[in-house]
């Protein structure tokens, strides 16, 4: 597709990702006064890569990634697309939708009902502003594209017919068909129910990975950000609270809202005591500190339910724990276990297998797996 907008590959900021998002805000007028829907907010998405924008319902994901569609205006900042400038607040300058070589897939499959598979996924070829390529083109990239989702043999039938699954790969189909710049997509799967969505997922990103088509993708669920990005945003009221690679932001959140948000984690609270040590509901914990929490100052402290490991017996070590089987819960892959350690109650995964169903245990925590965040405010 060619690109509309300004050529901005010349300036020395441009990095050649695909997508360079700079101070962008945009507001809504509402009665009371305005929604801020995104605030000042920064991104780059990487050529060929698979961005993932997590967020809670109304942090602003779907308005950013219309904002990249050119369906809304911006009130700040500026959006380019390879290279050229499609959005300008400052110069009041923005390219049409249809220019802009992206193509979107929604919640909503929005297909056409009265329309045959294949007819479906010909209309940005045929029907679309600039659509000028021969019935032969037409028909052999149609039927790629069909093979590519696992529809060969549908493009006769009718869209009305198909399945929730199929006419998510028919939306799916028709956005790739015109090979866009950028694929975006807002929460695509949320109509599926749980297995499929798990089929489409594993679909979608083998088929962007195998096209190396770079794409954005707008969701609400942990496990398919973490399942599709290469590159994942957690965002909440408007903002970006980090950006990185999944398990980078699993592993080390730059806070308990990052952290809660990419999965379950049991949080303490304690007061420096020595180096490396402080005490805690759970008593006093072997922990690495960051260098901002000096003796006697507060942190809090968070442990996932599968970094904590269970042992019937102790082993002596300083980074374990006593406590008493409270709950156990088997959930077929893994057992979940409730344990009381001191004054709190841990939320511990683990598959050994001589742990007891009520009774004492040993929770081993090595230091370096706490995170760990100085202050106890709310964050
Ligand atoms: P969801 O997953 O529920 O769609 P989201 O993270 O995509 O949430 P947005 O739909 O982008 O969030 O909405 C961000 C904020 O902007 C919300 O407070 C929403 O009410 C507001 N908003 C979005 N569109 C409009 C509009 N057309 N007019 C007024 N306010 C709007």
């Amino acid at each position: 597709m060619p690109l509309v907008g300004i050529d901005v590959t010349g300036n020395p900021d441009w990095n050649m990702g695909m997508l360079k998002i700079t101070n962008l805000s945009k507001k809504f007028e509402v009665t009371d006064g305005k929604t801020i829907a995104v605030r000042n907010l920064d991104l780059e998405v990487v050529k060929g890569k698979f961005f993932v924008l997590l967020g809670p319902s109304g942090c602003g994901k779907s308005t950013l990634l219309r904002c990249v569609a050119g369906l809304e205006g911006i009130e700040e900042g500026e959006i380019s697309l390879d290279g050229r400038l499609v959005s300008s607040a400052e110069r009041g300058f923005s390219v049409d939708p249809e220019d802009r070589g992206i193509a979107m897939v929604f919640q909503t499959y929005a297909i056409w009902p009265h329309m045959t598979v294949f007819d479906n996924v010909a209309f940005p070829l045929t029907e679309a502003k600039n659509a000028n390529l021969s019935r032969a083109k037409v028909q052999a990239k149609v039927k790629d594209i069909l093979a590519l989702v696992r529809l060969a043999d549908y493009g006769a039938y009718s869209a009305a017919t198909m399945s929730g699954g199929q006419q998510q790969r028919i939306a799916l189909a028709r956005a790739l068909v015109r090979e866009p710049k950028l694929l975006l997509m807002d929460e695509p799967l949320s109509n599926l129910d749980a297995k499929l969505r798990e089929e489409m997922r594993d679909e979608i990103k083998q088929l962007t990975r195998a096209l190396g088509v770079t794409t954005l993708h707008v969701t609400h669920d942990q496990t398919e950000a973490m399942a599709l990005a290469d590159s994942l945003a957690v965002m909440s009221a408007g903002k970006i609270l980090q950006l990185g690679e999944p398990e980078h932001l699993y592993r080390r959140p730059v806070n308990r809202m990052v952290a809660e948000f990419l999965g379950r984690t049991n949080w303490l609270t304690g007061k420096v005591d020595r180096t490396n040590h402080a005490q805690t509901e759970m008593g006093g914990v072997s922990v690495i500190l960051p260098a901002s929490a000096v003796l006697g100052s507060d942190i809090r402290l968070g442990i996932r339910p599968e970094w904590a490991e269970l042992t019937r017996d102790p082993r002596g070590g300083l980074d374990e724990y006593r406590g008493i089987v409270t709950g156990r819960s088997f959930l077929g892959d893994i057992v979940v276990y409730k344990v009381k350690v001191g004054g709190v109650e841990l939320l511990i995964k683990s598959n050994a297998p001589d742990i007891p169903a009520c009774g004492e245990v040993t929770v081993l925590v090595p230091p370096d797996r706490w995170v760990v965040f100085s202050g106890l405010g709310a964050e």
